[in-house]
């Protein structure tokens, strides 16, 4: 024990990739993560497959999520992410939700809740995308959302489990 162990906070973060083989680029941020100065990685889920939510004709999504503690602060941490997106060769187009490399999203950094105009925790995707919710809950079924919840009871409230998100073998 150091003393230090209390300033040690579990995050969540989604990864996804569409881009120049998305699962490469998917595994290897896995490990980027886990290597960030102030990062344990805890865990990683399965990788799943899922069709793109933006706009159409571009290639299926890679998207996995992954658990860590962290002694870096919240904005530390989204710089440490956006570094490793930057290395992932990620160009920041004008289109909302287009094809990308890497994106990494900080999905829940402790009970923090942080409303900030470029910096929103838990975020506001995870309740309505499967394919941060299923991993999620693959992690951590009984992980309490700031202000959504469980993560397994989300699950359940989501329409579409099926055609468009399926878990790759490992
Ligand atoms: P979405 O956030 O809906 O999944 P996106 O991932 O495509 O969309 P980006 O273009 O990757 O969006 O990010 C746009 C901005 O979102 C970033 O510059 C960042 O400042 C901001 N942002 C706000 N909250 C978060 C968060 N929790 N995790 C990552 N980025 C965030
Ligand atoms: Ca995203
Ligand atoms: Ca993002």
């Amino acid at each position: 024990m150091t003393g230090d162990e209390h300033r040690w906070r579990p995050a969540y973060i989604g990864v996804g990739s569409n881009l120049d083989d998305p699962v490469r680029h998917v595994s290897e941020a896995i490990e980027d993560i886990a290597a960030l100065e102030g990062v344990q990685r805890v865990t990683s889920s399965s990788l799943y497959r899922s069709a793109p939510m933006g706009p159409a004709g571009q290639p299926d999504f890679i998207n996995a999520v992954v658990a860590i503690r962290t002694s870096l602060s919240a904005r530390q941490l989204l710089a440490g992410l956006q570094a490793i997106e930057n290395a992932h060769g990620r160009v920041r187009g004008r289109e909302r939700w287009g094809p990308r490399t890497l994106d990494l999203d900080l999905l829940v950094y402790g009970a923090e809740t942080i409303a900030e105009p470029d910096l929103t925790v838990p975020h506001p995707g995870i309740a309505r995308r499967n394919f941060v919710l299923l991993p999620l809950a693959e992690l951590a079924p009984d992980l309490d959302i700031p202000g959504l919840g469980r993560a397994g009871n989300l699950v359940h409230g989501i329409m579409d489990v099926g055609p468009n998100l399926t878990k790759l073998d490992s």
